[in-house]
């Protein structure tokens, strides 16, 4: 350390991807605030975009009505672990975009490709000024938005343990239709011809079934670190 003065570590960029109820919210924003980094939540953007397309009583079953007005909504997110934002031309819409509504229909809207150039810009102007580092959660971040990210890890679990997972934060909510839909959901991003929910060649496959959130928090931070040290 020259002169003695305190080394900052390098900037970080993190990419865990991986299908819903893997735990990658809560992990991505855990590992962020412990290590202070940015956190952002890329699922949260397509179901902003959702929201704008349903009130605005866009048909989202026509793609190229969705295409044609993909480019109107002003959608910024606040990439602070602590307390991340979401707003669409200004109005806070952290609630309304985890609607039953807005979640059956974010996989028809998130497949149209001008809706992904769009989205995946935010993300990359979003991931290069976050100066300490950043832990982008998502379906595609290491195969398309940050390919060249330091670390990338790909989560899985069973679809009983994500079933699961998912009723416990949706309460009262059925779990075998919870299974059902997040299947249906899981095969929609899968397929899709643009960028789809996949795992890169380089990702760190995770499988949280069995793990406690606190474990799989742990084993990241741990590869967040080696990552650091060589750098
Ligand atoms: O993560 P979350 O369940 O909130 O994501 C909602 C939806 O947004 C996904 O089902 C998928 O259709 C879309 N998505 C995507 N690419 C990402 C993140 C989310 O297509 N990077």
């Amino acid at each position: 350390m020259e002169n003695g003065a305190a080394r900052t570590a390098p900037a970080v960029i993190v990419a865990i991807d991986g299908p819903s109820g893997t735990g990658k919210s809560s992990t991505s924003k855990a590992v962020a605030a412990q290590l202070g980094l940015s956190y952002l939540d890329t699922g949260a953007q397509y179901r902003a975009i959702t929201w704008w397309m349903v009130t605005n009583g866009i048909d989202i079953a026509d793609p190229w009505a969705v295409a044609a007005v993909a480019g109107k909504p002003e959608i910024v997110s606040g990439t602070d672990p602590a307390a991340p934002t979401i707003t669409v031309d200004g109005t806070d819409v952290s609630g309304p975009i985890r609607t039953q509504e807005v979640t059956s229909k974010v996989s028809a809207v998130s497949a149209v490709p001008e809706v992904r150039t769009r989205i995946t810009e935010l993300q990359r102007s979003l991931a290069a000024s976050a100066q300490r580092g950043i832990v982008v959660e998502g379906r595609d971040i290491g195969t398309t938005v940050l390919p060249d990210a330091d670390l990338k890890i790909f989560l899985t679990a069973s679809p009983e343990a994500r079933a699961a997972r998912r009723s416990g934060e949706l309460k009262g909510v059925d779990i075998h239709a919870t299974r059902e839909a997040l299947i249906k959901r899981d095969a929609a991003d899968s397929t899709r011809k643009t960028s789809p929910l996949a795992k890169a060649d380089d990702a760190v496959e995770v499988d949280t079934t069995d793990l406690t959130l606190q474990q799989v928090i742990e084993c990241v931070v741990t590869l967040v670190e080696e990552k650091r040290a060589a750098k």
